[in-house]
């Protein structure tokens, strides 16, 4: 047999494994088994995937807008395999604790905006959602004022899929997998203060925990927050006694052209969520922080044990890639690149929207971004999703983007690698530009 021949075997038998044993996430199970997965992918380097039948992909969603650092970092592998040698895992319960944990819980606070000095490890953003909500209401629990239980978020905010961060998030499609959600969530219009106010004064200040938002919502669509709201958001928090969490799973490190998103806008939450970003998407992990004077009054209040603790948090090896991927955040200025790369992305969408017909408005924050599909003749969505045909054209093309079809969205969203450069963000929106001519043509 040829090579082709030997790699087009091992490439079918993966298939029917795949199809047979592999539940995808996030993924249609009957699609699956129609047309199996559209890539398995074997190497990654930069901002490029391969896939097992040598196709070479640019990623223009950094996996799970996750891959920071950009694939195949041989730093990230070696500092695995150091920490695995000398001590992969021992767990942090009863205070027993290692070197990385230690050194990233610190590195956290030193980076991390204000006091937000201390760290509750997770081992991903789902997790982490669920944490802050138990440790507001611990902490309010503490404090006296067992009634404040209510968690406010908003309409197309995504905070994971453990049963709080489904309830959190305010996706329908979501809700409506399960049959029966966490109590005490409520959503609140994406962007209006009024809501917010009106929300608190309908249930009262007294018992509400806290509102949680990402800066910049990622999986709702890419919608970036107008001047002025998070300031006042704070406010409305300061006001009526409610903590503020940021979720900034998918904004940490750089995703937006500044170390966390919340930056933008000059506010410090109460609760900073991450994961993804953390590591790269090298291993799995994700933290909690909170401000110094919550950690304190925690201490203080506390007269037992808290009783929450994942097996895996503070996890030796996971610390310890996290640790090396932010020295190569800081070391190769990726932050700047961010805001230097998404500016020319932004650019680039701008020269499309000005050439294509289908698209609606277009916007990034740094390496975020997203472009709306809409219909020219009625300047709304059309009535079927056109996104996912953008999505093929682009696969087809070499280039790998997510779309963004419910809650009224036919969006294709962007989150590249913060290591792109000035070609491969030309090559990608070169891409772009022909599979949405591409698809206008054929409508
Ligand atoms: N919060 C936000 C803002 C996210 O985007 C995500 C994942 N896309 C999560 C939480 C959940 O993270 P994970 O998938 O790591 O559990």
């Amino acid at each position: 047999m040829s090579e082709n021949q030997v790699q087009s075997t091992l490439k079918d038998t993966l298939v029917e494994l795949d199809k047979k044993h592999f539940i995808h996430p996030t993924s249609s199970l009957k699609q699956q088994q129609e047309s199996g997965p559209p890539f398995i992918f074997t190497e990654g380097k930069g901002v490029y995937l391969t896939d097992i039948s040598g196709k070479k992909v640019l990623e223009g969603m950094s996996s799970l807008w996750n891959v920071n650092v950009g694939y195949g970092r041989k730093e990230l592998a070696e500092a695995a395999r150091d920490q695995m040698e000398k001590l992969a895992f021992t767990n942090s319960f009863s205070s027993f604790s290692n070197e990385p944990a230690i050194r990233l819980a610190a590195k956290l606070a030193e980076i991390t905006p204000c006091d937000l000095n201390a760290v509750f490890f997770t081992s991903g953003g789902s997790e982490s959602n669920d944490t802050a909500y138990k440790l507001v209401r611990h902490y309010w629990k503490l404090k006296g004022s067992p009634q404040k239980t209510k968690i406010i978020s908003r309409k197309k905010g995504y905070h994971g899929v453990n049963i709080g961060a489904t309830s959190a998030t305010g996706i329908s499609p979501f809700h409506q997998m399960t049959s029966s959600l966490a109590p005490d969530f409520l959503h609140v219009d994406t962007f209006s203060t009024d809501a917010l106010r009106d929300c608190i004064a309908k249930e009262g200040a007294d018992t509400i925990a806290a509102f949680i938002s990402e800066p910049v919502q990622g999986a709702g669509g890419v919608n970036i927050a107008p001047d002025g709201y998070f300031q006042e958001v704070r406010k409305i928090c300061d006001e009526n006694n409610i903590l503020f969490i940021a979720d900034e799973v998918i904004t940490g490190f750089g995703r937006t052209g500044k170390l966390f998103a919340c930056e933008h806008y000059n506010v410090v939450p109460d609760v900073l969520l991450l994961a993804k970003g953390i590591t790269s998407g090298y291993i799995q992990l994700g933290a909690v922080v909170l401000t110094e004077r919550i950690h304190k009054e925690l201490i203080a209040l506390s007269d037992g044990v808290l009783l929450h603790g994942y097996t895996y948090s503070g996890h030796a090896t996971a610390c310890a890639v996290a640790l090396k991927n932010l020295e190569i955040i800081e070391k190769e200025n990726l932050v700047e690149n961010s805001r230097l790369m998404g500016e020319k992305l932004l650019n680039g969408f701008k020269k499309i929207q000005a050439e294509v017909d289908i698209v609606g408005e277009v916007r990034a924050l740094g390496l975020i971004g997203a472009v709306e599909i809409i219909d020219p003749v009625t300047n709304n969505r059309f009535p079927t999703l056109i996104s996912p045909k953008v999505s093929a054209e682009c696969a087809k093309r070499g280039l790998i983007v997510r779309t963004v079809g419910f809650e009224g969205m036919d969006t294709v969203v962007f989150s590249p690698p913060l290591v792109i450069n000035k070609q491969e963000i030309d090559e990608l929106i070169s891409i772009l530009r022909d599979s949405l001519l591409a698809v206008q043509n054929s409508l």
